[in-house]
């Protein structure tokens, strides 16, 4: 296979470049896209764009209904004008007061006969007020002459209209304050249009700030809210020649308007020609509002992007986690391969050359008989790692708990690896307390831990060949200590030992055979019997495995998956 296949077979590298190409970096561009947009959206102020047109939008439409609302009250009126050709004057000015006794809205009414001139009624009960009774004068001299001279043109310009009315408003006097007033002119609608008769009404400007206005903003910014939902609005109208700014100089605000200025403004045509309507948010600004709003997405965004990135460095640390384990498979099915095949060999050899009958020499035989021992002992060891390996993964390890004497236990197990442990060159210490109580434990458990425990340090070590074994009592637990002076473990692998298949990385370990199971079984024994093992070793100072066992041993309920081998 050349360099380059074996570089694309790699596992490792496929998946990792997947996971890059495929997760990571759409992933990222999305996170960078995004923001740039919310930046871009930010830096363009598009928010309040977008809200500045939705507010002139809903002035155009306010400025309808208003007008529609003007017009509406106008032609109802302009039904009930008298005809210029029937009655006396005196039935005209009963009718037309009739008509300001039924909408009190009016300040006053007038109809205009250019052959008959101009009859002017204004609100009898606002007559007493000062103003009122000067203004009444004005215009009724104003009037007169103004539409004797104009009336004509006048209904031309209104007949070309699709509703033949015409507006005429400005500011007033009523008290101190200044008002604003309108007054529509009309054709009367059963009287002949060539006739260039005009009737009029004029709004009573108290009318208008106190109700009109009010009631139809009030109207128009629950429909937006209920329509819409989102910031409720605040709208005012006020006098053109101002700028929104001065309360004082406001003819009317919905509620909720407060102070401030408006954000959107739109003089009014037609009907209330010279006001000027405003709108803006209650109790925020439009700045404010696209702020929070920034504020808000940047920290979505921010929150979202931490959640990808946490989801991709945790499938990151699972997948090389899981190929880490798959590689550790491996290595251990060669390595158990490894172990079974040494001993098996030796023993067919020894066996062999027995059987051939060759070796006369007493001695001879029985160091052959030994070898062929030892090795099945080992095998033996190995296999039940094994398979108490594969009980606990399928969690179907049981354990036996008996009371039994620990001191007795370990020295019976001891004492069947004297002779190898002599025999390899260590120096042995054995300390065995007797006066270790009994404890309730599943015998071959702790005896194979024990075994394991002393195995490694058989195995892993180098000139300074010690063996030590402690047995004692410590407060409420016995403690089982296997100590050498071997090769050592570094610490950034103290915890790793436990796991199934690992490994240290020393090379000295690997050019020793193991499977990398005895670790886990132990700890998983240890856990088992509600206990713990526990590790202290540095590199080339030596080893201590200690195994706890608590006095008043429960039967942990624990076994099988429920732990794991040490994963
Ligand atoms: P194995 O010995 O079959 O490899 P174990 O689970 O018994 O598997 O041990 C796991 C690893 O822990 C070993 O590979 C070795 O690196 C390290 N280890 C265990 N015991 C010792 C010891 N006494 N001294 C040094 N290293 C040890």
């Amino acid at each position: 296979m050349s360099k380059r296949k074996r570089f694309w077979n790699n596992n490792r590298f496929r998946l990792m470049l997947t996971l890059e190409l495929a997760v990571m970096l759409p992933a990222a561009a999305l996170i960078y896209f995004n923001f740039r947009h919310l930046e871009s959206i930010e830096h363009d102020k598009v928010l309040e764009a977008t809200i500045n047109r939705d507010f002139q939008e809903m002035l155009a439409i306010s400025e309808k209904k208003i007008n529609e609302k003007a017009y509406g009250m106008t032609e109802k009126v302009s039904e009930d004008f008298p005809s210029p050709d029937t009655g006396t004057e005196a039935d005209k000015v009963a009718k037309l007061d009739l008509i300001l006794e039924n909408n009190p809205w009016l300040a006053r009414v007038f109809l205009f006969d250019p052959k008959k001139g101009l009859l002017l009624r204004s609100q009898p009960e606002q007559m007493d007020d000062k103003y009122f009774r000067e203004e009444h004068m004005y215009v009724s001299t104003l009037y007169a002459g103004w539409l004797g001279m104009e009336s004509k043109m006048m209904c031309a310009e209104m007949r070309k209209k699709k509703r033949p009315v015409l507006w005429y408003g400005g500011p007033t006097k009523r008290g101190s304050n200044q008002v604003y007033m309108t007054t529509a002119f009309f054709l009367l609608p059963h009287v002949e249009r060539e006739r260039n008769v005009v009737g009029g009404a004029t709004f009573d400007p108290n009318y208008l700030k106190h109700s009109f206005f009010p009631k139809i903003m009030h109207d128009l910014i629950t429909y937006k809210l209920t329509e819409e939902r989102g910031n409720p609005l605040a709208m005012t109208v006020f006098p053109a020649e101002y700028d929104g700014m001065h309360e004082e100089k406001m003819l009317a605000s919905s509620e909720g308007w407060k102070e401030g200025k408006p954000e959107v403004t739109r003089n009014l045509d037609d009907v209330f020609r010279g006001l000027t309507l405003g709108i803006k948010f209650q109790g925020t600004s439009v700045d404010a509002l696209g702020r929070r709003w920034m504020q808000q997405s940047f920290l979505i965004l921010g929150v979202l992007s931490l959640l990808l990135v946490g989801g991709l460095v945790l499938t990151y640390r699972t997948l090389s986690k899981e190929m880490a384990l798959a590689k550790l498979k491996s290595d251990f099915v060669s390595n158990v391969s490894h172990e079974l095949r040494t001993p098996l060999s030796l023993i067919r050899l020894y066996a062999e050359t027995l059987e051939l009958g060759r070796i006369t020499a007493q001695e001879k035989i029985e160091d052959y008989y030994r070898i062929i021992r030892k090795e099945s002992e080992r095998l033996t060891a190995l296999i039940n790692n094994i398979l108490d390996f594969s009980r606990i993964e399928a969690g179907r390890k049981e354990y036996e708990f008996r009371e039994t004497d620990i001191a007795e236990l370990v020295r019976n197990t001891l004492d069947c690896y004297r002779d190898q442990i002599q025999q390899q060159g260590f120096a042995f210490e054995q300390h065995i307390d007797p006066a270790v109580p009994a404890v309730n434990v599943d015998r071959e458990a702790i005896a194979r831990s024990l075994v394991n425990l002393v195995n490694n340090a058989l195995k892993y070590s180098a000139n300074d060949k010690f063996l030590g074994v402690k047995l004692y009592r410590s407060n409420s637990d016995v403690k089982l200590e296997v100590i050498d002076r071997g090769i050592g473990i570094a610490r950034s692998e103290h915890s790793k030992i436990f796991e199934k298949f690992y490994r240290a990385g020393d090379p000295l370990v690997h050019n020793t055979k193991g499977s990398g199971l005895g670790l886990s079984l132990v700890r998983h024994i240890a856990h088992a019997h509600g206990g713990e093992v526990e590790v202290e070793s540095a590199p080339g100072k030596g080893s201590k495995f200690t195994l706890s066992l608590p006095l008043a041993a429960v039967q942990h309920p624990l076994n099988g998956a429920a732990s794991g081998a040490g994963a």
